[in-house]
């Protein structure tokens, strides 16, 4: 089989087009000056499954959609290995995902942002803000999230 080549530069190369991918590249891309190159080693995310709630079911036996990990055997349960599903498809484990949501810890947040979270980076202005504040209008919006 022929190999395919790819001659082109980026500014930036995001390996992995799962949830912090997607997120990362889709704020990149608010900058028209960046080139982005996103290179996610499972396919579209077109199975109907990924988009109806509760669909995981369906999706973690799937090894197309799953890359089937399994760990160690665990001293802590009696030397049994556990199922370890991590998505492999664009959207990654968010695409196969239970779609609980759970709203942060602000100390946490508020952390991430004092450690430098957001930061502007040299190649690209990303818009800064992981403190708790600069959060709070995506952290409530889930519907229905209390
Ligand atoms: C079955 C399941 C149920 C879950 N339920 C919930 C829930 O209800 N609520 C919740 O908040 N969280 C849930 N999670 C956890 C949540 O989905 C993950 O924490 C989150 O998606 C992780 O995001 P990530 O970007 O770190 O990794 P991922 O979203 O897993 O993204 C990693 C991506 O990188 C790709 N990749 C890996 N290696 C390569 C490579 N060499 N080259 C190119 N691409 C590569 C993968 O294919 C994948 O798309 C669940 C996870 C799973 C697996």
């Amino acid at each position: 089989m022929e190999k395919s080549t790819f001659d082109a530069e980026f500014d930036v190369v995001v390996v992995g087009g799962g949830s912090a991918g997607c997120v990362l590249s889709a704020r990149l891309t608010e900058n028209p000056n960046v080139s982005l190159c996103v290179i996610e080693a499972g396919g579209r995310d077109r199975n109907p499954w990924i988009h109806i709630p509760m669909g995981f079911g369906k999706l973690v036996p799937d090894p197309k959609m799953n890359w089937g990990y399994e760990t160690e055997p665990e001293p802590g349960l009696g030397g049994r290995t556990v199922i370890w599903p991590r998505g492999k498809v664009l959207g990654g484990s968010g695409s196969i995902n239970g779609l609980v949501f759970l709203r942060g810890a602000p100390s946490d947040y508020d952390e991430w942002q004092r450690l430098g979270a957001g930061a502007t980076m040299t190649c690209c202005p990303i818009s800064s803000g992981w403190s708790t504040a600069s959060t709070a209008p995506t952290n409530g919006a889930a519907p229905g999230a209390r």
